[in-house]
């Protein structure tokens, strides 16, 4: 089965793939169609441009990466090692909500549902009867990162109290090294060189060839946009309108720079996000350093207050010179166009404050493989690519949204925040919550109703109503059963070693 068997494919399949960028949208798509069409003859070829360079940040991602590189055959311990990594349980919010506000959004449940009643009913219940237990005492992969603790969870847990989830920070330029390595392995052909010009057909528009700086002319049957936020083929070849979220999404710059992590600190198991005067500060510890940022509004917040609320705030001493990245929020019109799919920043961007952008590139190469076209490119096929990649754009930007809407700060740019305008998808699922703390979920939703959960609990929104279910509970079972679950989370929080532990046994057996 390992040999190519394409003797009898179609004289329409597909035979040459050109991925234009060799950052972590252009590598990963690499390795993942390598891998998919091992027993076909499709080559691939890979452009980038060394003298152009990748972004260089992406460094914290959501669980589904691990799913991502199991895929390819990769195991935890090879990419946490290639990539220099270390684990995340969630992600820590601190000061977005009223003065002092802190929580964790985590990957995992809260609690456990009874009679098909969501646990935050029968924990609001309880709340009522004076008990303060915060909701994240309830969820053990909240209760793990606050504590710094990390072990992996059970692959065959006892019940849904146990039931948590992590993803990992990892170096980003490591990352798109150890795919390129596996994608090359594989029979991807490389080429380092500019691309000066694309080429259409004169007959129907569809692109026939790229031509690059050294005079060579790459030509191939469908092409894959992973130039970055410049879309060199979706966007300046072939048109794809970008539809901009600035009015919803009003950041649009950040400052990224690398620090030492500072001697003595222990990497914590979560991504940091900070909220400043008009924007929001990132940490990102890695083993060997740590990633820090600054996002902000442009409108509201010069270059320089940006770094000077940055520099002093850093994991530990700077080892790079801060970099100022520009960005718009929003989608590309289309995400696909004749022989051409974008994936990665040439497809749209959402700011990193839910570490969304490396799991939408993996979902858009979910969604290629599972709709990879022939020559005719069927119409079908390309519309519902686009679809799936709109809608899932569209419910990933109302969660970042939420985020802003429901803050508690006092400067004006969060005042605004707060006042603006909210899509109508995002206050359909908010309008519900509070009437009934229930859940709309979309199709084609990243994120499951634990993590909205999470941020309202963690902005303190609850619902106006509790399920009729809850009212008539016997108060004493009630504080007896959530005294059990409490108990359970933190007892298996006590027995579990640090993530600092954690991650020595990783350097002990890399050195073994
Ligand atoms: C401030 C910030 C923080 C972020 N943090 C996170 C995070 O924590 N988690 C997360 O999931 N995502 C994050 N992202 C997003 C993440 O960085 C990207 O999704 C990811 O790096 C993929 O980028 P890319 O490969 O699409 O583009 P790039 O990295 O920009 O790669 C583009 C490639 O195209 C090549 N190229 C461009 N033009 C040409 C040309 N003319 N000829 C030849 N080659 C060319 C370049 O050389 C490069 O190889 C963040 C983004 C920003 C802006």
């Amino acid at each position: 089965m390992d040999t190519p068997s394409n003797d009898k494919a179609s004289p329409n399949a597909i035979r040459d793939v050109v991925i234009v960028g060799g950052g972590t949208a252009g590598w990963m798509t690499a390795a993942a169609l390598i891998q998919h069409l091992r027993h076909t003859d499709v080559r691939i070829t890979v452009i980038e441009s060394s003298g152009i360079g990748a972004i260089g940040v992406g460094e914290a991602t959501i669980p589904t990466i691990r799913r991502f590189y199991a895929q390819l055959g990769m195991s935890d311990a090879e990419v946490m090692s290639a990539t220099q990594a270390s684990c995340k349980l969630g992600i820590r919010f601190v000061g977005w909500g009223a003065p002092g506000s802190d929580f964790i959004h985590p990957f995992g449940l809260y609690g456990q549902d009874l009679r098909g009643v969501g646990f935050h009913h029968y924990w609001a219940k309880q709340r009522q009867t004076g008990d303060p237990t915060p909701l994240a005492a309830y969820s053990l992969g909240a209760s793990l990162a606050s504590a710094g603790r990390f072990i992996e969870p059970s692959p065959t847990p006892p019940s849904s109290l146990s039931v948590f989830d992590w993803a990992l920070h990892l170096d980003a330029s490591l990352f798109a090294r150890h795919l390129r390595t596996y994608a090359e392995a594989g029979g991807v052909q490389r080429i380092d060189a500019r691309i000066t010009d694309v080429e259409l057909r004169p007959e129907d528009g569809f692109i026939r060839a790229l031509k690059l700086d050294d005079g060579r002319e790459v030509t191939g049957d469908l092409f894959i946009d992973c130039s970055g936020f410049r879309g060199l083929l979706i966007g300046e070849a072939l048109g794809s309108a970008y539809e901009d979220w600035g009015d919803w999404l009003a950041c649009d710059a950040a400052f990224a720079v690398q620090s030492e992590n500072a001697p003595g600190m222990e990497p914590a198991p979560y991504t940091k996000v900070t909220a400043h005067a008009a924007g929001w500060q990132w940490g990102i510890p890695l083993r060997h350093r740590a990633g820090n940022g600054l996002v902000f509004s442009s409108a509201h917040m010069t270059d320089q207050q940006a770094l000077d609320a940055l520099m002093p705030n850093l994991m530990g001493r700077p080892i790079t010179e801060p970099r100022r990245i520009g960005f718009r929020p929003g989608r590309r019109d289309r995400a696909w166009i004749k022989n051409c799919v974008s994936i990665g920043l040439s497809a749209g961007f959402l700011e990193p404050l839910e570490s969304t952008s490396i799991a939408l590139i993996e979902n858009g190469i979910e969604r290629l493989k599972s709709l990879f076209p022939d020559k005719t490119f069927a119409s079908s096929i390309i519309e519902e690519f686009n679809d799936q990649s709109a809608r899932e754009m569209e419910r990933t930007r109302d969660f970042i949204i939420l985020h802003y809407w429901l803050n508690g700060r006092d400067e004006p740019f969060w005042q605004q925040r707060r006042e603006a305008a909210i899509p109508d998808t995002l206050a359909r699922k908010v309008d519900l919550w509070k009437a009934r703390g229930q859940f709309v979920r979309y199709r084609w939703e990243m994120f499951h109703p634990a993590s909205w959960l999470a941020i309202y609990d963690g902005f303190a929104v609850l619902p106006e109503q509790l399920d009729p279910a809850v009212e008539g509970l016997d108060p004493r079972q009630l504080a007896q059963s959530l005294g059990q679950m409490k108990t359970a989370v933190a007892d298996t929080v006590a027995r579990t070693p640090s993530h600092a532990a954690f991650l020595a046994g990783l350097d002990r057996s890399e050195a073994a």
